[in-house]
Parts: C-alpha cells; structure tokens; sequence
C-alpha cells in the first residue's frame, strides 16, 4: 500500500465521519417560545416556514406587568429556544428557568445590545437584582431603535443557524430581506425627523420608554414616570416638568393610558401643551402597532408632526 492510499482512506473515512452525523430532522419545525413581541415577529420573519413561533407576551401586553401562566411555561418548556427580551426586563425569569431546566436554549437577545442607563424605581432599587448601587439600570426598551433590531435579526439568525444549519440559507437569505426592510425604515425615520428643527426635538412621555429612539434621531427625553408603568410620579417632579416644558416651549406631550389622569390633566392645565397623541412603547401592539414597522411609522409621524 503506498501512502497515497492510506490518504485516500483516511480521507474518505473522514468525509463519511461527517455524513454520518445524524442529521438535524428538518422536516419538523423548530419551536420557539418568545417573552417580546419584537422578537417574535423576527422569529417568525427568519425562521419563515421552518419555525413554530409561540409569541407568550401577545401585542399589546404591558412586558413590565406580564406574568407567564401555566401554560405560557409549558410551551417555554417545549420549545427548542427561548428568546428574550434581557436587560433584566422578564423579572419572572426564575419561573421561566425553574419550568424550562437546562433542557431549551434561552437568548436574551437584549443583554447583547449596547445599554442606555436610567434611573430605577426606587420599588426596583429595594428589590435588588435588577438595579445597580448607583440606583442606575440598564434601559431594556432596546427595540425602540431600529438599528438595535437590525442587530437583534443576526443574533436571532445566527441562532436559528445553530439549531438548524441545514437550512442555514433559507435563514440567511429571509434575514437579509428583512434587515433590508429596516435599513429602508431607518432611513424613512431620519428623513421625517429631519423635517423638525433640532430645538424642537423634545419628547415628554409618560413613561421613560424612549431613550434609544432619542439617541438614533437626536431627541431630548423628558420622562414623567419611570421605566416601568407600575409606580405614581412624585409631585415635586411633576412640578419640574412642567416648569420644564413651559421653558422650552414644548408643543406636545405623549401619554400612555397607564400615567394617573390627574397628572396629565395638570400638567395640560398648568402648560398649555397639547396630547400629541399615544406612542406604542412597549413593543407591537393593535392597528398600526401590528408590525415592527407599522409601530415605528407611527411613534415617529406621531411625535415629528405634533411637535412641529
Ligand atoms: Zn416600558
């Protein structure tokens, strides 16, 4: 036998090595569970036919306020990956985890995003965990930048690859399509918002949800509750705000159903500025909101049109 024939053989016997892998099923689907809507609606946009997506907190919940149900943990349990919002909004991960073992891959999607900080809740503060010394979080309204959901479709993609490279170009190709509709976002967004002058760029909404969409487009984030929803703003800041807004001649403000009617109500009395309308803050929602684009085509008209 010559060495070339032990080559050959070696050769052959590693190439039948790695067909010989058992391959991924590919005729069934992927299951995934999902805790954002945002990221359900990338599952579904990547994964196309080749996934179940099970989209647990539904348009239109309040993440902060949401709480798995029994059945919300079986379907994580079942599922081949898990996906995340992170940056420490699922406060009922421990559920999650206990429901799930280390059976399914879970994703915080967001934990992999540059974070924005702000200040916690002092109820946020005293539970621990999520808020650090300083009383400073990580802001996890991350999806409210398009181009942190840019990045949010390559970690989804990258992770549907892992699970499934047999149809890794299906997931390419599906992201590039996708990603392809959000640069063309982006740039509708920077066009609309360059129609208002930089010194009018000033947004007061009733819960600090838009950190990352300031940052992208150049606003100035004035916020009348927290980062969650749950917790009532004091008056001595409800009083500064409204100083504030009469200062810088701000011509509308942004509510959201959830801000005590007594507050908006005074602050409208005490400024003269007017409802510019509600934004969706906390994901997809109903109308409009139904699409990842649809909701960022009417938080940026909304705000760019009733501050002009
Ligand atoms: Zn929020």
């Amino acid at each position: 036998m010559n060495p070339m024939t032990i080559f050959k053989g070696f050769l052959i016997s590693v190439l039948f090595g790695a067909t010989s892998v058992p391959p991924v099923n590919t005729a069934e689907k992927l299951k995934i569970a999902s805790f954002s809507t945002v990221l359900t609606e990338i599952a579904q946009q990547v994964g196309a036919n080749h996934v179940d997506v099970a989209g647990l907190v539904k348009p239109g919940q309040d993440p902060h306020e949401y709480q798995p149900t029994p059945s919300d943990l079986r379907q994580a349990a079942e599922a081949n990956l898990i996906l995340l919002s992170g940056k420490h909004l699922e406060h009922y991960l421990d559920k999650v985890q206990q429901a799930t073992g280390a059976k399914a891959e879970s994703l915080a999607v967001g934990d992999a995003l540059p974070s924005l900080k702000m200040k916690a809740d002092p109820d946020e503060v005293q539970a621990g965990p999520t808020a650090e010394q300083n009383g400073m979080i990580d802001d996890p309204h991350w999806w409210n930048s398009v181009v942190n959901v840019e990045k949010a479709t390559t970690i989804v993609r990258d992770a549907l690859i892992k699970l499934d490279p047999t149809d890794r170009a299906d997931y390419e190709k599906n992201a590039k399509a996708y990603l392809a509709k959000l640069d063309a976002l982006d740039a509708w967004a920077k066009r609309k918002v360059a129609e208002l002058p930089r010194d009018k760029r000033k947004l007061v909404t009733s819960h600090d949800a838009f950190q990352y969409l300031a940052k992208d487009y150049g606003f100035k984030v004035y916020a009348i509750e927290g980062v969650g929803t749950e917790t009532e703003p004091s008056n001595r800041h409800v009083a500064e705000l409204i100083d504030e807004i009469k200062k810088q001649h701000v011509k509308a403000i942004f509510l959201e159903n959830t801000l005590n009617p007594n507050v908006s109500t005074e602050i409208i009395k005490e400024t003269g500025a007017k409802i510019g309308g509600s934004l969706f803050a906390d994901g997809l929602g109903e109308g409009d909101g139904s699409t990842y684009e649809g909701m960022v085509r009417h938080n940026i008209s909304t705000i760019v049109d009733a501050l002009k």
